[in-house]
């Protein structure tokens, strides 16, 4: 009886639909609170699933905006762009239309890890997004601001203490939904910092949320509270680009999205970026006015791994550190100091600047016209309050996507707009839940993080978070996704469905050729090197070993033999998937010979007494150790969900206790 009346005076406290709701209040099956990176998705994805889907947003105009850094991919956040697309999402191909300066990071390493990678046209991203967002069917889009959530008495074959039934705007207008997403972003008592000023609002020049934050709060959602910053804006004339290091984008460039085989723009009228560094100088100006910041004074956590560069300094004295400088747009003139994040009073950031290298006579420009160089603080929504499908545990049919989770970046906020999108939409239908695991996906990776271990920082995506990293590869996002997202979400048009069908038949076909076709190795001399020919003894080797070496592709292989494989290199994609399929083709075979250990052993449990950091006749890296020492599992699963606890430390490990037990 006392919970009962609990949960009575705790739903009075918050607004209700029901008999009050005027006969005429708009209805939607899906409502996307919020026009960012997530909620574009959100939205745009919902609708894809068949759902009539209204996106609530304070300013239409400000819908794609980028609020950081004018580039979207890179290490990990490349493969969850590319996920996004296999499940039809937008912003890989938005960027394909955009992008100003394409360029492949850690092409060092194997073809698994790379990272997508392309400086944005900040204006034309928005521009395209708009289009894009304003023309989908079955989405209304219009200008609001929500205060309140609508709540209704929670169905009871579900968990969870309410269930959301619409929303109430600022003007005191409601709509009545099936499903809400919640992706407000820093917006959520967004406080901005410009040395000791602080004043409230999402981002520079737009207004907080104060009373959807309140109505969390009363909910019972465990609030945290998390900042990130942005750099000033540099006047490109005032650049002397002359002495700096040149970075010219990739030719060809390989576009984000599964359905282009180009991008917009050549690479030979792509622009090119320049590298500069910080000095001793810029770390004195920093240290001497750290009386004068109060961003870096809160013991709010910011993003550890796109830091202002007052934690760089206070993290890592006496270092220098990169400056990427990198252009807005095409026509811009604007310059983007990546690394340079700062909330140091304007003079001082000015003084800062022109002591770096290149830039001794920067101009820096004015932040609201910029709308930049600022710190926010603003509260998150601790994720483990959401199940997989990112509807919250506490309230029915609401769903939260993007930073509101904890996250920072553009391509984390729209792989969790999507499958909130899809979800909410299948939610309304009545349908199963559509959840990525952790070896399907990136998502499911990121997803999972969130939703089991929590953050208490900005969290962003790595290729080492995934422990299946060699079979979730950013060429093959197609392959794991597109199937599902068809089939299972309905979030996948048909022709993307058809060229996913024609890539997946092509490839299979393509690597049953290449095994059957075997040659003496002596009859590949001219393409493997000489120390693979054993003297005097030539093995038979398939077309797919021979592929497998970093001198051979597809083209050199079908100058050997061109029938039958000329016409695999007449699709570039084609050509470089079955060159990938073939480089891991050995070290998938065992790595699925080892997830299968590991699911086979996942109960096992680990000894207490076990030492990490000194535990001998095991190979494990420190940072491994470290993390085992600090998490101390109890068994080889919950070990395995460690971030940064790799698949092959797993094996070890597994493998070193069951010789010991
Ligand atoms: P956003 O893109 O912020 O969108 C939120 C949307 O919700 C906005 O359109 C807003 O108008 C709307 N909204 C909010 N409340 C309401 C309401 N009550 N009613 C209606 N609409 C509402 N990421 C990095 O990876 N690296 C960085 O260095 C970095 N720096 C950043 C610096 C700054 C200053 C900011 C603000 C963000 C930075 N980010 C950075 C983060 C990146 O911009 C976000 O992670 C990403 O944009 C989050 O997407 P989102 O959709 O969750 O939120």
């Amino acid at each position: 009886r006392v919970a009962a009346s609990l949960i009575k005076q705790h739903l009075a406290s918050v607004r209700f639909g029901g008999d009050s709701a005027a006969p005429w209040t708009p209805h939607f099956d899906v409502v996307v609170i919020g026009g960012g990176h997530a909620g574009t998705e959100a939205a745009a994805a919902a609708a894809r699933c068949g759902s009539r889907t209204l996106l609530l947003t304070h300013r239409v105009d400000t819908i794609g905006q980028m609020s950081c850094n004018p580039s979207f991919g890179g290490i990990g956040k490349g493969h969850l762009m590319r996920e996004v697309d296999a499940l039809d999402g937008l912003c890989s191909r938005i960027c394909d239309q955009s992008g100003i300066h394409y360029k492949v990071l850690n092409r060092r390493k194997g073809p698994a890890v790379w990272g997508l990678r392309a400086q944005i046209d900040r204006k034309l991203y928005k521009q395209n997004m708009q289009k894009e967002i304003l023309n989908t069917p079955l989405l209304t889009v219009q200008e609001g601001a929500v205060e309140d959530l609508i709540l209704t008495e929670p169905e009871p074959e579900h968990t969870g203490k309410y269930r959301v039934s619409g929303v109430v705007l600022a003007d005191g207008s409601t709509v009545f939904a099936e499903s809400v997403v919640l992706t407000t972003g820093t917006f959520l008592r967004g406080m901005i910092v410009i040395g000791l000023e602080m004043h409230p609002a999402g981002r520079l020049g737009d207004q907080p949320s104060i009373g959807l934050a309140q109505t969390l709060e009363k909910l019972g959602f465990v609030v945290g509270r998390l900042k990130t910053g942005t750099p000033p804006r540099i006047a490109k004339e005032s650049v002397n680009f002359s002495i700096l290091n040149k970075q010219t984008p990739d030719n060809p460039s390989i576009p984000f999205s599964f359905i282009n085989q180009t991008v917009w723009i050549k690479p030979e009228d792509q622009l090119p970026c320049y590298l500069t560094h910080t000095n001793p100088q810029v770390d004195e100006i920093v240290l001497e006015n750290l009386h004068l910041n109060c961003h870096v004074k809160e013991t709010t956590r910011g993003p550890r791994y796109c830091p202002s560069i007052e934690s760089k300094v206070l993290r890592f004295p006496n270092r220098v550190h990169q400056v990427w400088l990198e252009p807005e747009g095409m026509d811009s003139d604007l310059i983007y100091p990546q690394g340079l994040s700062v909330t140091l009073p304007a003079e001082l950031q000015e003084k800062m600047i022109t002591c770096i290298r290149g830039l001794e006579n920067a101009k820096m420009i004015q932040p609201l016209l910029s709308r930049q160089r600022y710190g926010v603080q603003y509260d998150y929504m601790d994720p483990r309050q959401i199940s997989p499908s990112l509807e919250t545990r506490l309230v029915q049919r609401l769903f939260f996507a993007g930073q509101i989770n904890g996250t920072t970046g553009y391509e984390e906020a729209a792989a969790q707009g999507v499958i909130a999108g899809i979800n909410a939409s299948l939610r309304v239908r009545h349908k199963p839940p559509f959840v990525i695991s952790r070896t399907e996906g990136y998502i499911g990776v990121l997803i999972d993080d969130l939703t089991t271990l929590g953050t208490n920082e900005p969290y962003r995506m790595f290729t080492s978070r995934a422990e299946f990293r060699l079979s979730l590869r950013p060429d093959n996002a197609d392959s794991r996704l597109t199937f599902r997202g068809y089939k299972e979400a309905g979030c996948v048009s048909q022709q993307r469905y058809e060229r996913a069908s024609w890539m997946k038949s092509s490839l299979e076909e393509g690597i049953s050729m290449l095994k059957s076709i075997e040659f003496l190795s002596t009859k590949w001399k001219n393409l493997i090197p000489e120390s693979s020919i054993s003297s005097g003894k030539s093995l038979p080797l398939r077309a797919l070993d021979v592929l497998k070496y970093e001198e051979v592709d597809m083209e050199l292989l079908a100058r050997a033999v061109p029938e039958p494989l000329k016409k695999y290199t007449q699709c570039r994609e084609l050509a470089e998937r079955l060159k990938i399929e073939a480089t891991y083709e050995s070290v998938l075979f065992h790595q699925q010979q080892e997830i299968k250990e590991v699911q086979r052993d996942e109960a096992l449990q680990l000894p207490k007494d076990l030492d990490y950091l000194t535990l001998k006749d095991i190979s494990l890296s420190y940072e491994v150790r470290e993390k085992l020492h600090l998490s101390r599992p109890q068994t080889i699963g919950a070990a395995s969900r460690i971030p940064g606890v790799t698949a092959a430390a797993i094996v070890n490990l597994l493998r070193f206790v069951k010789t010991t037990q």
